[in-house]
């Protein structure tokens, strides 16, 4: 498409660059992890730090997540490396709490996006805000959920709206830990144009090796943003360990990659 980035008005408004680069743990362990990882990402390409302080763990026993005091570690985070924050919300009161710890950009994961309750609840609280809102596909290939999500939002008042493209569930023995199927996302610009979409190649690998590949696929694409899973200690993450890379294996995968009309 021409002239993308004109379309992609918070990006631009903000001045954020294009494509926006998300990194950060997959979860929030200590305040020493959260700061070192923002120090480490700050000189990069990366202009958000992500961490989850809510996780959605598929089965129970695992860590879920340090909960409201991550938020304020992110805060510390910003005020010490002028990273943005960006966090999961999946319920009424994780959007009040981010909303009072001033959180940049909230997302809302696979396994919301494919509850039409969830999404209007949060829809509900987040009614009219300024705030960026980013949803992820659902877990499964369902183009209507991901569409109806996006609906609800807008109805909401929600203007300022991203889609994370984060693969999806499969039966198939594929090399993935969430199958791309890049058709899906196409049909969604197809109806959202307006709407950033960024792809999340951690979850969509599940691996490590393949973060570079599908980052470049997605430019190729001409997606607008990637968030990438980034830990200081990968192998000793407390979530998602076997796809974290280190920021400095980020910054590496960002030099080798081609972007097309990267805007600083
Ligand atoms: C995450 O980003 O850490 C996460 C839980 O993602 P998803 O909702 O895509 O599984
Ligand atoms: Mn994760």
């Amino acid at each position: 498409m021409e002239n993308k980035k004109e379309l992609r008005s918070w990006l631009s408004n903000m001045g954020l660059s294009h494509p926006l680069v998300i990194a950060g743990p997959c979860s929030a362990e200590t305040q020493e992890q959260v700061l070192t990882i923002a120090h480490q990402l700050k000189d990069t390409d990366v202009t958000v730090l992500r961490a989850g302080v809510w996780k959605p763990r598929t089965r129970p026993g695992c860590f879920d997540g340090v909960g409201e005091i991550g938020l304020k570690w992110l805060q510390k985070a910003k005020a010490e490396t002028g990273l943005l924050t960006a966090t999961e919300v999946a319920n009424v009161e994780h959007v009040r709490l981010a909303l009072e710890h001033d959180i940049d950009i909230l997302w809302i994961g696979a396994r919301s996006t494919v509850s039409p309750f969830i999404i209007q609840e949060i829809a509900d609280a987040l009614q009219g805000t300024e705030k960026i809102v980013l949803v992820k596909n659902p877990i499964n290939p369902d183009l209507s959920l991901w569409l109806g999500a996006i609906e609800r939002l807008y109805r909401a008042d929600i203007k300022n709206l991203g889609v994370i493209h984060r693969g999806f569930s499969t039966l198939e023995k594929t090399q993935f830990r969430n199958i791309p199927e890049w058709k899906i996302p196409v049909e969604l610009q197809k109806r959202f144009p307006d709407l950033p979409l960024i792809c999340d190649p951690s979850h969509i690998s599940g691996n490590r090796d393949y973060i570079f590949s599908v980052c470049q696929q997605a430019l190729e694409l001409s997606y607008d943003g990637l968030m990438v899973e980034s830990h200081h200690d990968p192998d000793n993450a407390w979530s998602d360990a076997e796809q974290q890379v280190t920021p400095a294996t980020l910054e590496t995968i960002m030099q080798d990659l081609k972007v097309k009309n990267r805007v600083k």
